[in-house]
């Protein structure tokens, strides 16, 4: 059995069982990663306000065969202010596109540090974001017309959409770049 301490950003998190559940991660140190949190959807779990979608926690695992949590201790939360719902929508959908794009087991100082600013500091941008994790809309054209100008990147096929193609496929893996 190893034992870790890392800086995370939790990025989801779904149930297990009856108590547990699996966090998706982002650690500094180890890229991103799940672990298993035990016990934390009981009432009295030492680690679920710990574990709120967009919390900057230190953690402290172990791993065998796969990740546990044995510890968490939240260092930042969305940064507040009159801004914060629109914050909140792009930070969302930061995290969603790093489940999509980022590999398992990747560490990237880059985007951990840019995303950790995001929550604590606010700014940055969704575009901003695309382009550190290698997916820049600059020269970028439409994958179904060929269009110059694109306007939403498809987070399940990794490429840009211009705004009349988008209106013909799912939104549900669209994020609006503009
Ligand atoms: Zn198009």
């Amino acid at each position: 059995m190893k034992e870790y301490v890392a800086q995370g950003i939790v990025l989801g998190r779904r149930p297990r069982g009856i108590a547990d559940e699996t966090i998706d991660l982002f650690t500094k140190e180890l890229g991103r990663i799940e672990v298993r949190a035990v016990g934390s959807r009981q009432p009295r779990s030492k680690f679920s306000s710990h574990l709120d979608v967009l919390n900057c926690v230190h953690i402290r695992l172990a791993h065998k065969s796969a990740y546990t949590l044995t510890d968490a201790l939240t260092s930042a939360r969305v940064h507040g202010g009159t801004k914060k719902g629109i914050r909140l929508f792009t930070l969302l959908e930061c995290a969603y596109a790093l489940r999509h794009l980022l590999a398992f087991a990747m560490p990237d100082a880059r985007v951990w540090y840019y995303l950790r600013d995001m929550i604590q500091k606010g700014g940055g941008t969704i575009r901003a974001f695309l382009v550190l994790l290698g997916y820049n809309p600059l020269h970028a054209s439409c994958i179904h017309c060929k269009a110059k100008k694109v306007a939403w990147f498809d987070c399940a096929n990794h490429n840009f959409v211009c705004a009349t193609c988008a209106t013909r496929i799912s939104q549900n893996t669209l994020i609006y770049i503009l």
